[in-house]
């Protein structure tokens, strides 16, 4: 294995959701949902196969995908993009990621990230030969933000990139029109690119709005915006995504990703499009179906003695494990399929700083109802 690929082992989801089939463990860790998509969506991707859609669809992605994405941006958030030219399908948001660093990011160049962080994002910028420069968020007051002092001090001569991701796994927080102006401001005084992942674009809480990047004053000209057919439609196994930005960001995105995979799967990018235009009701409905099973989740957690924060969007709850006693989040994570029947997160493996997250575990809540009582249940037996 090269040098710099040498601190990633084996990604922790892969690793945790392993040990829950091993132990028969209910899987809080990794962020799926066990419940499936818009029915009428799932058929069209059989629809999709049964009618010969089976080859290389085109490299950019399919054009009824790219104009549907198009409509949605333009529908949801008054931003523009021709579907031609700055809309391009990846394999799910974790390529879009990936190839946007690898084409806007070299060797030596430094990308900002907010720690902690989605456990791709360290791993894409070592691919990219970059090199991180992580910015805190820290709790106040029950919810993680960032001292807009220490993102500035973050940017060096060799700053290329901000990576953003609101709403935020594994924090929770999504972003307000103002941290964002904190960020377009830096962005535009130091001239860099922001690459934004929004794969929990629907999925807020408590009436937060969240606030594309790319909305903001002078954005959309410096933002490559990434998410995700999964979260949305509860289909993380279609893997994918998309990616819209200026014409000249998408040909850079281009040139990486025609290397990485060329296309994106053909079926999933019709059922995709079929579900940005007819399913949208459905993912309202999600929404709030995940806003009662965060509050579930949160209950039975505070219940079973964690301090728990609560997120204004995504899959996840944060806990603090240091009134159960626990101070190592990644003892514990590793103890809990065997002491609890339970697998979760150590949030610690998401910061550079390990100090400032030893002591919390991510708990997914896109879990049947039933699912959820029973790991609080279990989680309860810990004291
Ligand atoms: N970004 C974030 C913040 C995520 O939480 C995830 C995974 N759920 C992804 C990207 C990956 O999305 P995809 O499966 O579409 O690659
Ligand atoms: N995004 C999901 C999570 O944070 C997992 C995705 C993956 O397995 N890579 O749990």
């Amino acid at each position: 294995l090269v040098p710099r690929m040498r601190e990633f082992g084996e990604t922790i989801f892969a690793e945790m959701s392993a040990r829950a089939v091993a132990t028969g463990s209910i899987n809080l860790g990794q962020g799926f949902p066990d419940t499936d998509g818009p029915p009428a969506m799932l058929e069209a991707a059989v629809e999709a196969i049964r009618s010969g859609g089976n080859q290389y669809p085109p490299g950019p992605g399919l054009p009824e995908l790219r104009e549907a994405v198009a409509a949605q941006r333009l529908e949801r958030y008054g931003l523009e993009f021709d579907p031609a030219t700055e809309v391009y399908v990846t394999v799910g948001a974790t390529e879009g990621v990936a190839a946007s660093v690898m084409a806007l990011a070299g060797p030596g160049d430094e990308v900002i990230v907010f720690e902690p962080y989605y456990d791709s994002y360290a791993a894409t910028v070592a691919l990219a030969g970059a090199v991180r420069r992580p910015v805190l968020l820290r709790p106040v007051e029950g919810r993680f933000t960032f001292d807009p002092d220490e993102l500035r001090a973050a940017v060096g001569p060799r700053t290329r990139l901000i990576l953003v991701n609101s709403p935020h796994n594994p924090a929770g927080t999504v972003f307000t029109r103002d941290e964002l102006q904190v960020i377009a401001d830096v962005c535009r005084e130091h001239d860099l690119v922001a690459v934004t992942d929004e794969v929990y674009e629907y999925l807020t809480y408590d009436g937060v709005e969240h606030v594309p990047l790319a909305t903001l004053d002078g954005m959309r000209e410096r933002t490559v915006t990434v998410s995700s057919v999964g979260k949305s439609f509860s289909v993380t196994g279609w893997k994918t995504g998309w990616v819209t930005a200026p014409a000249r960001y998408v040909r850079a995105v281009q040139t990486v990703k025609q290397f990485l995979t060329y296309a994106t799967g053909g079926p999933w990018q019709r059922a995709a499009a079929y579900g940005l235009r007819n399913e949208l009701p459905w993912v309202g409905e999600l929404r709030k179906s995940l806003e009662a099973k965060r509050d579930r989740l949160i209950s039975g957690l505070e219940a079973a003695g964690f301090a728990t924060y609560r997120p204004q969007g995504t899959y996840f709850v944060q806990a603090d494990i240091r009134p159960l006693g626990f101070t190592d989040g990644i003892e514990l994570a590793k103890a809990l399929p065997e002491r609890a029947g339970v697998v979760a997160i150590p949030t610690q493996v998401f910061y550079d700083h390990p100090e400032a997250g030893a002591h919390f575990v991510r708990f997914a809540f896109c879990k049947k109802d039933e699912v959820i009582d029973e790991a609080v249940e279990r989680l309860a037996r810990l004291a």
